[in-house]
């Protein structure tokens, strides 16, 4: 218990220390009030805790004396109500979708309907075992049947697999498709795999832990793939092109067409990167268009709370040519109405398992129930309104900050504040910081790559048009102070619980236990 507890507040102190006050026990400044002390600084001895009610006399003699310790546990000692407050104060630390808006662009952290979670805890879904045989997995199997149908039809793709637990392992998978796809071809000299500077960092990571080069291309000033660098890129070395449409910059891809068959024409595959099906539901149809193979990120596009580290959902899908090396099982028919995972060896084109057992199913659940409550129509809608509240904020955040490209987006949009730091030297960085204090999350800054001093803001379909009017008088107020008082806004935040963190330190040095402070006035043992 010492180490979990410690995990969430030391590491929260750690992080807000300078390097020099990093040290175990100088983190008590760092604090305020709501980030309480450990539950070894709250320990007293003998309270509470580890105790066995009316223990036998001998209980200690019926030890063997090789298995007692020498010395007790340095275990803190507390009574059941400051351990459960402990813990519930720590979790109203939280920010989360349920306590208030959360613009965080390229991970589409949208409402999910608690009937989804009603639905994913069913005892039938949440209890399986997951080596229960086909026979006694009747009504999962159905479910995961028709969500790999729901998924096709969506994508306009031959077939699915929903095993990948999120959509980098789906694109592992993806990729390790189109290699098998080359290697059965004889093809062997397909080195390299193209990605645009806007991509995600997970399409470059997954070419390499495939095995291959990455190439990267410019973006056109439209913010589109520069075709031309593109053609350049392609031939007879190249494996694959990976696409995220509508992109990064949440701009949809206007020269697919072109773009594809020039990838067809050199012998590549095209990959599609779907984190951003939320904006195009029922409008793009990514096999259709000639895509050879995409993934969706479920806990992004169909509801699964997610950005505590998961668990997600990156099911696969993909055309005829590549459906052969999808891995195994999938879930397929048997007699008419019953299905089965396929069996050992039945596809042996398959490059096998890519995760244990069936992939995260609640989620599978979560998106079924998604999928099915709203129905097509529905679906659709869901992308013309999350495309609407992402044109409605642009333009009113563009009122005081720079959009570097032009026309509408789809459903996130990028954002500068170049020229504020060239006026008042206050940074992206600070305007996120102060956004704190008024009461929001932060969006997504410093990505893409390509766009300077970059904020990417994605609302979803979820939010009212007053939270987004809110938001977006945040940013601008945010605007003006920095012009009026920028010491204010390059000082915040003020109101959480940390100031700034030292970024830096934090990812290189990370405090992840508590460690014992000695000395007096400390209650633990040396
Ligand atoms: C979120 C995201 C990914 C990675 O998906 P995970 O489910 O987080 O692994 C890849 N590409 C893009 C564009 C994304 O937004």
């Amino acid at each position: 218990m010492t180490d979990g507890t410690a995990l969430a507040t030391s590491a929260r102190v750690g992080a807000a220390m300078a390097p020099e006050e990093a040290r175990p026990g100088a983190g008590r400044q760092a604090m305020n009030a709501a980030l309480q002390p450990t539950l070894a600084e709250l320990s007293r001895p003998g309270r509470g805790g580890g105790k066995v009610p009316h223990p036998p006399a001998d209980a200690l003699a019926r030890i063997p004396a090789s298995a007692l310790r020498s010395a007790p546990l340095a275990l803190p000692e507390l009574n059941e109500p400051e351990v459960v407050r402990h813990f519930v104060n720590l979790s109203h630390l939280n920010y989360s979708v349920d306590s208030g808006f959360y613009p965080l662009g390229s991970c589409t952290m949208k409402f999910n309907p608690k009937l989804n979670e009603w639905a994913a805890r069913l005892p039938g879904f949440a209890t399986l075992h997951p080596l229960a045989p086909d026979e006694l997995a009747q009504g999962t199997l159905e479910l995961m049947h028709e969500l790999q149908e729901a998924l096709a039809e969506i994508s306009g793709m031959a077939a699915v697999t929903l095993q990948p637990a999120a959509g980098a392992q789906g694109e592992l998978t993806g990729i390790l498709m189109i290699r098998a796809y080359h290697a059965a071809r004889g093809d062997v000299a397909r080195t390299e795999v193209i990605v645009p500077d806007s991509s995600h960092g997970t399409n470059p990571a997954t070419a390499s832990m495939a095995g291959f080069r990455t190439v990267t291309v410019p973006s056109a000033a439209d913010g589109g793939v520069d075709l031309a660098a593109l053609k350049d890129a392609l031939g007879p070395h190249t494996a694959a092109v990976m696409l995220t449409n509508p992109s990064t910059l949440g701009l949809f891809e206007r020269r697919i067409v072109e773009l594809l068959d020039a990838v067809h024409e050199a012998g590549a595959l095209a990959y599609m990167d779907g984190a951003n099906m939320n904006a195009v539901l029922g409008r793009f149809r990514p096999g259709a268009a000639g895509f050879d193979v995409m993934h969706f990120n479920l806990h992004k596009t169909f509801s699964t709370p997610h950005g505590g580290g998961g668990p997600g959902a990156g099911p696969v899908a993909c055309n005829e040519r590549l459906a052969p090396f999808l891995p195994a099982p999938l879930v397929v028919k048997a007699a008419p109405g019953s299905y089965r995972l396929e069996r050992p060896e039945e596809r042996a084109s398959a490059i096998g398992r890519v995760r244990a057992y069936q992939g995260n199913v609640g989620v599978l659940v979560r998106a079924f129930a998604y999928i099915r409550a709203h129905g097509a129509s529905g679906l659709r809608e869901i992308s013309d309104d999350a495309v609407l509240a992402a044109n409605y904020l642009r333009q009113r955040v563009g009122q005081g900050y720079e959009l570097p490209y032009a026309g509408p987006c789809k459903h996130e949009f990028v954002a500068s504040g170049r020229a504020l730091r060239q006026a008042t030297g206050v940074r992206t960085l600070d305007v996120a910081k102060r956004l704190i204090d008024h009461g929001f999350h932060p969006p997504t800054i410093y990505f893409p790559l390509i766009v300077d001093e970059c904020l990417l803001i994605e609302p979803t379909e979820t939010e009212s048009v007053e939270t987004l009017d809110l938001f977006a008088e945040a940013l601008l107020a945010i605007l003006t102070e920095a012009h009026d008082h920028p010491e204010r806004v390059k000082s915040a935040p003020t109101s959480a619980p940390v100031r700034r963190l030292d970024e830096a330190s934090a990812a290189r040095k990370p405090e992840l236990r508590w460690r014992p402070m000695t000395g007096a006035g400390t209650p633990c043992p040396t």
